[in-house]
């Protein structure tokens, strides 16, 4: 009997490892192992969402197997290696994890590793063999894998409409009274159901009510194009925007799909592209969309491999500070971040933008602690891995790896809120104001971080635009700002 041990974020089908036991074996001599290890499951306070999510679509899987014929030992054990060890086996074939701790444990136990397919970038690396200590530009790697798989390309390879991107038609605010269309939901089967009883007793963050996720490849499939009939269209003009009035606004939230293996990016991308050539949505939607998926994923799982654990300990900007408590309860008096983490606490999902010019943005005028910062992203997202996590937190978000992700932090003053969400109206703080006692602490902040920071800053290029605000500040001005900052730094308990 050939073991297949299938794990929960490789929900693919066909999967190769199975094809591959089946063409050496036949089916009738693999057993299929799947695995709910609970330390696993409580190793964060995980958003209950998340773990409904991952659960019932394992079972579904194991069910799905089931009817295609093939036997599937499915069982909760301790631990991965409790179950392995209770299991008669001595030759387990499996798909290389997407994540470092169960890679780890699949060479350990001595498992037959095939090639992980859940990444384009595994059958093309971009830059191979890169150096560890050098930055590899987001651009660069994403128009190669364009050219690589011939994506959005002319006759001649050169980009169609003659750019590669089209992130400056990305950024409009959400004009007042846009309709926005409420994606597809999924009621809860028995399956889900039973999951949903017993998640919401265990440890965890959030609720499992109102779960309404796909936890099939067919409703997964659905929500694709729920996305594509309904939202794709308007998608790039308002990629960037934000809104207390709707949670999803045009975004196509499927990552939480895709890193689970229910949805490949490939088809995704074809699909996008085919309704672009039709003439069915704009290329500022098409690219934008391409470019999250054979971009920015592939980018970010790729920097995870490149720059090791290491990038877990990296820490440029100094920040030491721990994570306030209302992180956790969304219990602050700024709106914008009120309304973030209080949609994070009831959907276990943010769009990028609130992750980055909210969430992370914040953590970095603030000064947290990257650690905890990395550790409340793991817990609250039902997308969220260790992979797609460390460089998206450490790289991008706060700039603990000193720019070997993005050329500059991404941070911004209220300004940027104001305009791109309508979060600013009714806070109890003044946006327009930076060093009053009821000043927008984005803004006093920001301010603040900058002069904290200026000697590194000033050598940066893409930095020069906010610096150049910085030195029409009169010494009084500064000092008043630094002094804002600083309290509100003090009682960053009760901001
Ligand atoms: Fe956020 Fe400042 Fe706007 Fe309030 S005023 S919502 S704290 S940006």
């Amino acid at each position: 009997m050939l073991n297949v041990w299938i794990l929960g974020d490789q929900l693919i089908d066909p999967h190769p490892a199975l094809q591959n036991a089946a063409a050496r074996v036949g089916r009738d001599n693999v057993r299929v192992l799947m695995i709910e290890s609970t330390a696993r499951l409580r190793t964060l306070p995980y958003h209950r969402k998340k773990l409904v999510l991952l659960l019932s679509a394992m079972r579904h899987y194991a069910e799905r197997l089931r009817a295609q014929g093939w036997t599937v030992d499915y069982r909760t054990a301790a631990t991965y290696d409790a179950a392995f060890d209770d299991i008669d086996a001595t030759t387990v074939l499996t798909m290389a994890a997407s994540g470092r701790g169960a890679r780890a444990l699949q060479a350990r136990r001595g498992f037959e590793v095939l090639p992980n397919t859940q990444f384009l970038c595994g059958q093309y690396d971009p830059h191979p063999d890169p150096d560890p200590s050098r930055r590899y530009l987001f651009e660069h790697f994403y128009r190669r894998m364009r050219t690589h798989f011939g994506v959005l390309l002319t006759e001649t390879g050169e980009p169609v409409g003659g750019r590669w991107n089209y992130d400056e038609e990305n950024r409009n605010p959400l004009p007042k009274g846009t309709r926005i269309p409420l994606p597809v939901s999924f009621a809860p089967d028995a399956i889900t159901e039973q999951v949903m009883r017993e998640v919401a007793e265990m440890p965890g963050v959030g609720s499992v009510d109102g779960f309404d996720l796909a936890v099939t490849a067919e409703e997964a499939q659905g929500a694709f194009e729920d996305f594509v009939r309904h939202r794709l269209a308007l998608f790039g003009p308002y990629e960037d925007a934000m809104t207390e009035r709707d949670d999803v606004l045009f975004h196509s939230k499927l990552s939480p799909y895709i890193n689970i293996g229910l949805l490949a990016p490939m088809p995704l991308v074809t699909a996008t592209e085919r309704l672009y050539r039709e003439g069915k949505v704009p290329l500022s939607s098409a690219e934008g969309f391409i470019r999250q998926v054979m971009g920015w994923r592939e980018y970010i799982w790729w920097q995870y491999w490149r720059l090791g654990e290491k990038m877990q300990g990296m820490n440029h900007l100094d920040a030491q500070r721990p994570l306030p408590t209302w992180f956790w309860t969304g219990n602050t008096r700024m709106r914008c971040l009120r309304t973030v983490i209080e949609r994070t606490l009831r959907t276990g999902w943010n769009h990028h933008i609130e992750r980055l010019m909210i969430l992370s943005s914040f953590s970095v005028l603030a000064g947290l602690d990257p650690v905890e910062v990395n550790r409340w992203f793991m817990s609250m997202f039902i997308d969220a891995y260790e992979w797609v996590m460390v460089p998206n937190v450490f790289g991008m978000g706060l700039h603990a790896d000193g720019g070997l992700t993005a050329t500059k932090p991404y941070v911004s003053a209220g300004a940027y809120i104001k305009r791109m969400s309508d979060f600013c109206t009714g806070c109890a703080y003044d946006v327009k104001a930076r060093d009053t006692d009821n000043a927008c602490p984005f803004n006093s902040l920001f301010w603040s971080f900058l002069m904290r920071n200026e000697e590194g800053f000033r050598k940066n290029m893409r930095m020069q635009p906010m610096m150049r605000g910085l030195s029409r500040f009169t010494p009084a001005q500064a000092q008043a700002t630094q002094q804002r900052a600083e309290a509100l730094l003090e009682g960053i308990e009760t901001i």
